[in-house]
């Protein structure tokens, strides 16, 4: 499932590859994975509009357009959009493909059709129920001190919480808490000050060094250019039941939290 570093990746290389492109037109396959405000027709407002930017706000990838309005898209959990050149093999689970006036086309592939892509009408204030970005400004350590206190959910299931911290999966949370050795299920309020600090730390450095490395391919993840990331190769925890891990030597464990694997360290997160 693509987290921040994953579609960070993906809305980089789009602003690389998709941006002053006009839309010839769009073909939609399967009508739920394109959503548009009512009594908007999702295709045929989208011709003619030239993409004046790309970018990402927590796991959506976002397509400025020369109008004002924007077209964001979620992933969720197969989702893919690939850049495509003319002639170019349709990958499987292509539902929705925009195709620019230069024969190239942005397609959206989902397998599992849990992603949308969802036109946005210029002042929608679309993303209002989700929290601060993780490696922006305003995510300061004071800023996330103040989340925890009073708080007696785990501080895993905290950082999974987009409307808390937007960003942040199931992969990163297991990678920031070992990077700050601070154990999944600790009841957020329980962190001492300079643990919370660690941890704001851990978060921040996990999110960056996975975007330098493109992000983590453990499963079908690819870029908008069909690369895969190279964080799954110095993952700590994430994944590696039974490992020794790399701090302390001991077996890596695998608990269940909130119905998602978790993955750390028993001897060393405390
Ligand atoms: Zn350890």
């Amino acid at each position: 499932m693509p987290e921040l570093p994953e579609v960070e990746t993906i809305a980089r290389g789009l602003a690389n590859t998709v941006v002053g492109k006009t839309i010839a037109s769009i073909e939609i396959r399967l009508p739920k994975m394109a959503v548009a405000p009512p009594g908007v027709d999702f295709a045929r407002a989208l011709r003619g509009e030239r993409i004046v930017g790309a970018g990402r706000r927590a796991k959506y990838v976002l397509l400025d357009l020369a109008s004002g309005r924007r077209l964001v898209t979620s992933l969720r959990m197969t989702g893919r959009l690939l850049v495509q050149r003319p002639g170019e093999a349709d990958f499987p689970g292509t539902h929705v493909v925009v195709h620019y006036t230069d024969a190239t086309r942005l397609s959206f592939a989902d397998v599992r059709t849990f992603g949308r892509m969802r036109l946005v009408e210029p002042g929608e204030e679309w993303d209002k129920s989700l929290g601060i970005e993780p490696i922006s400004a305003s995510f300061t350590p004071e800023a996330f001190i103040g989340m925890l206190s009073g708080r007696t959910t785990p501080i895993k299931t905290l950082l999974l919480d987009q409307h808390r911290i937007a960003g942040i999966g199931n992969i990163y949370a297991c990678e920031a808490l070992w990077e700050a050795g601070i154990k999944p299920g600790k009841p957020a309020k329980a962190l001492t000050k300079p643990a919370a600090r660690r941890l704001h730390h851990a978060i921040v450095d996990v999110l960056r060094r996975a975007i330098d490395m493109r992000g983590t391919s453990v499963d079908d993840y690819v870029d908008a250019e069909g690369m895969r990331g190279g964080f799954q190769n110095v993952l700590a925890v994430y994944g590696r039941l039974g490992q020794p891990c790399a701090r302390c030597n001991a077996p890596i464990v695998r608990t269940v939290m909130a119905q998602r694997g978790t993955w750390w360290c028993r001897s060393c997160q405390r």
